[in-house]
């Protein structure tokens, strides 16, 4: 896509710093770094999101999500790591070709945070399976 920022960059029309590359991904470091070793890994195929992406794009991109976690993993022994892929606006999406962050952690300070409230109170099995069924008629 011809205004993309990511298509740019993997044409190469951009800057990047590559970790990886094949012919249907790539990898490469987030320039905000919210954490040292923030890396992105983008299809090459464009697709704005998750809704928009096809079997084939996703089962390509995934394949390699482990690879990059580990080498991550290995270079930076962090205590833990955070996959985050936003999407749509509302839910923080700032650039609209999809992508798969790798937040590697080291402590409370490291720059990620993120909370959520559990609500196991306000929700019984029944209501549980209520809303299980409301999303599997969707599938
Ligand atoms: P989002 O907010 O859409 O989930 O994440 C977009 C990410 O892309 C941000 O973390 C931001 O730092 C990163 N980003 C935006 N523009 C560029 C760029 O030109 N180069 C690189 N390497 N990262 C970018
Ligand atoms: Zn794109």
């Amino acid at each position: 896509m011809s205004d993309c920022i990511f298509c740019k960059i993997i044409d190469g029309e951009l800057p990047s710093a590559k970790v990886y590359e094949d012919e249907n991904v790539y990898a490469f470091m987030d320039i905000g770094q919210v954490t040292e070793g923030h890396v992105l890994l983008i299809p090459k195929k464009h697709c704005e999101n998750i809704y928009e992406m096809d079997e084939e794009t996703a089962s390509n991109l995934f394949r390699v999500a482990p690879q990059i976690a580990n080498a991550i993993k290995k270079a930076y022994d962090p205590k833990g790591m955070n996959l985050v892929n936003n999407n749509g606006s509302f839910a923080d999406q700032s650039v609209f070709h999809f992508h798969l962050h790798f937040l590697p952690r080291f402590d409370e300070t490291d720059g990620f945070n993120v909370s959520w409230e559990q609500h196991n109170d306000d929700y019984t099995p029944e209501k549980l399976q209520e809303i299980a069924e409301k999303i599997s008629a969707a599938l």
